[in-house]
């Protein structure tokens, strides 16, 4: 993690680090830090996989933030700002030329919508306290990346939309594993993912598994890294076979990749 500046403010103490829009700051803080706030409320402070004198904090940045994020450390009963700069990720722009807001799904086909958003969202605000994992995030598999974290839908000059995920390619049938070790909370086809996996890693870590052919784990199952979580399929509203994978943190999609990354770093 870069540290771009380090000031001194009257008693408080200022330094920063760089983050882009999209991802999550993993950030690595003494274990003598009291509390990390953030404007919504501190953020839970968790342990280091490998340094027990350190803990670490997830910070996810929404791909639509630009402003900075201004977080107060407290330590030994004293206030140090860190400045989160938010950098607006190098993504790949893809120009429409027909509105979405016209390509709608079936009217009658909404509410499924609507109610599927809601469970997923409400799984995703979830915390749970306990971390199912001791070992660095993996790839869901290993094949050809056919589309990008990031890519951005434009119409006008105004964001529509982004895509919320990395694609692999991958054939129908193909067997699809888990990240990391975990506890299934969603395994049900919807209307635009299809068969869809969602893990909970613990701590407001998620990742999702889309388009799926086959779901042999039932909500509730424990499994391990590497563990199958299904079969590769075309399911939902896709144009061809391929896996969908994402990383939810704190309710905020993020870039998978840069995730496995730098959860990994931490190991090092
Ligand atoms: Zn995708």
């Amino acid at each position: 993690m870069k540290i771009l500046m380090h000031i001194l403010l009257c008693a408080v103490f200022s330094y920063g680090y760089e983050v882009v829009n999209g991802t999550a700051a993993v950030l690595e803080v003494d274990a003598s830090t009291q509390k990390l706030l953030k404007e919504s409320g501190p953020l839970p402070l968790l342990a280091h996989p490998k340094d027990p004198n350190k803990r670490i904090a997830f910070v996810a940045v929404p791909y639509r933030q630009s402003e900075d994020i201004d977080l107060v450390r407290i330590v030994n009963e004293k206030k140090e700002l860190v400045r989160l700069h938010v950098r607006q990720g190098d993504y790949k722009k893809e120009t429409l030329s027909v509105d979405p807001a016209h390509v709608s799904p079936p009217k009658e086909a909404l509410p499924r919508i609507q109610a599927e958003r809601e469970e997923a969202m409400a799984l995703y605000g979830t915390f749970t306290p306990t971390r199912y994992w001791n070992a660095p995030f993996e790839f869901p598999m290993q094949s050809v990346i056919t589309s990008d974290f990031g890519n951005a839908r434009v119409f006008n000059d105004t964001l529509k939309s982004y895509h919320s995920g990395t694609d692999f390619r991958a054939a129908v049938g193909t067997p699809i594993v888990a990240t990391n070790e975990g506890v299934v909370v969603l395994a049900k086809e919807r209307y635009y993912a299809g068969g869809s996996v969602i893990l909970d890693h613990g701590e407001g870590v998620y990742s999702v598994y889309y388009h799926l052919s086959s779901l042999p784990h039932p909500v509730g199952a424990r499994v391990k890294k590497g563990e199958v979580v299904g079969l590769s399929g075309a399911s939902g509203r896709v144009t061809g076979p391929h896996l969908h994978f994402g990383f939810m943190v704190q309710g905020v999609p993020i870039d998978p990749l840069d995730f496995i990354a730098k959860v990994k770093a931490l190991f090092e």
